[in-house]
């Protein structure tokens, strides 16, 4: 048996900035990382845009060199699950046996890619884009001359794919459920600039459009489409989503449901233990209060940071500042705020130009922006909206007018 001050559960950018982050505040004791992925901690983003279009190679995702983590004394159990926490003896077990102790636990572990439900949806060539293997897989089939894909899912993700496999050359259509892509996401003039923008480069867009099955004997070879519809292809790529990783935890008592339940300091109602990142449903100051999950690098990043400093005995408030990005061809988007709940979008800029602004409102007070190849809109903007001000729409559409002027 083993015991670790600290025993981390999540080698994504939540479970390794919690590392990094206690180190940092001069943490001494032990502490242990342990992640089903079988590589050191690497970035995500990079998955669905430089990594899987070939321009970076692993090496150049890699959140830390190798070296770093024994240098810091944080210890790696790589391809290692945890199957059950015991949060009275304060343990966790792990799937090849082994039972470590923990002082604290830091739970981190993002969520799974949710697949199709539909008939062949685990057929050979259905790929999901959450971690590198997975990656690896498609990379390897487009390399062995995979070329017509289906990509499902009109979120970040698929656009992301859609995008990256336009660029190797593959012929694409993204299959969406809803009326328009990043429905979930974002506001409408922002879904019909990036409609627009993947079918310049010769993506075939379907939106509204209900995948029925996907045909195939072992490999996927077309998806189904409710309309009857056949889209032969050689592989399917699928981004409808995550769900998140909470049921180890919930089985062991933790509260939640979407995502654990906590606390200002991400601390659950288990003594001793902590959600972050993905996975971790809180109440976000950003979105008045309301309890959400947020999946971006950024939460994950800044929640590891809280935790560490609750853990060394200096706890301060989640309050960060939510801001995410998407690269898409030569398009660039930076996003500051959460635009759930908005009752007003005001444009700023031309989209015709490709380079433009899309400001959202909350009874007259600017809450978020995304900004496509606008980076000072995106800078001021979020100065604009961490300043909780209330400016007139006018003023906000006028592109000759910085933002910062309005503050
Ligand atoms: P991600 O982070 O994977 O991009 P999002 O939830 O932001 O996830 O986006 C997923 C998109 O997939 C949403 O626009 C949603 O409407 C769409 N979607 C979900 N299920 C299906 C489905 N079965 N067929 C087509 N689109 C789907």
């Amino acid at each position: 048996m083993n015991r670790f001050d600290v025993v981390i559960v999540g080698t994504g950018h939540g479970g390794a900035q919690a590392a990094i982050a206690l180190r940092q505040q001069g943490f001494a004791g032990s502490i242990a990382m342990i992640g089903r992925d079988a590589n050191p901690p690497y970035e995500r983003p990079p998955l669905s845009k430089d990594y899987l279009s070939g321009d970076k190679p692993f090496e150049r995702i890699m959140i830390r060199p190798e070296a770093f983590w024994a240098e810091r004394a944080v210890e790696l159990r790589l391809g290692t699950s945890v199957t059950r926490v015991d949060p009275e003896m304060k343990l966790v077990e792990l799937s090849g046996g082994d039972t470590i102790e923990y002082g604290h636990l830091i739970w981190a572990t993002g969520g799974d890619a949710r697949r199709l439900s539909c008939p062949g949806g685990h057929l050979a060539g259905v790929h999901t884009v959450r971690d590198r293997r997975d990656v690896d897989t498609l990379m390897a089939e487009i390399e062995g001359g995979a070329r017509r894909f289906v990509v499902v899912g009109g979120g970040y993700i698929g656009l992301e794919a859609a995008a990256a496999l336009t660029k190797l050359g593959c012929e694409v259509v993204v299959v969406e459920a809803q009326e328009r892509v990043l429905n979930r996401v974002a506001g409408p003039e922002l879904s019909a600039f990036y409609e627009a923008e993947h079918r310049a480069h010769g993506v075939d867009v379907r939106t509204g459009a209900a995948v029925d099955r996907l045909a195939g004997e072992d490999r996927v070879t077309a998806v189904v489409l409710e309309d009857g519809e056949e889209l032969p292809c050689d592989g399917v790529i699928v981004g409808i989503g995550i769900v998140p990783s909470v049921g180890t935890l919930m089985a062991a008592g933790a509260a939640g449901s979407n995502g654990l339940d906590v606390t200002d300091i991400c601390r659950t109602n288990l003594d001793d233990v902590y959600a972050i990142g993905d996975c971790a449903a809180h109440a976000n100051i950003w979105a008045d209060g309301a309890v959400i999950r947020l999946e971006s690098v950024q939460n994950a990043h800044d929640m590891a940071t809280t935790v560490a400093r609750a853990i060394c005995g200096d706890p301060q408030p989640y309050e960060a500042f939510p801001w995410f990005w998407s690269n898409q061809y030569d398009l660039k988007l930076q996003t500051a705020g959460i635009s759930t709940g908005h009752d007003a979008t005001v444009l700023r800029g031309e989209p015709e130009s490709r380079s433009f602004s899309v400001l959202y409102l909350k009874d007259g007070r600017l809450i978020a922006i995304d900004a496509v190849n606008r980076t000072k809109d995106y800078v001021q903007g979020r100065k604009l909206i961490e300043a909780r001000a209330t400016v007139a729409p006018e003023l906000l559409a006028d592109a000759e007018v910085p933002l910062k002027d309005l503050l």
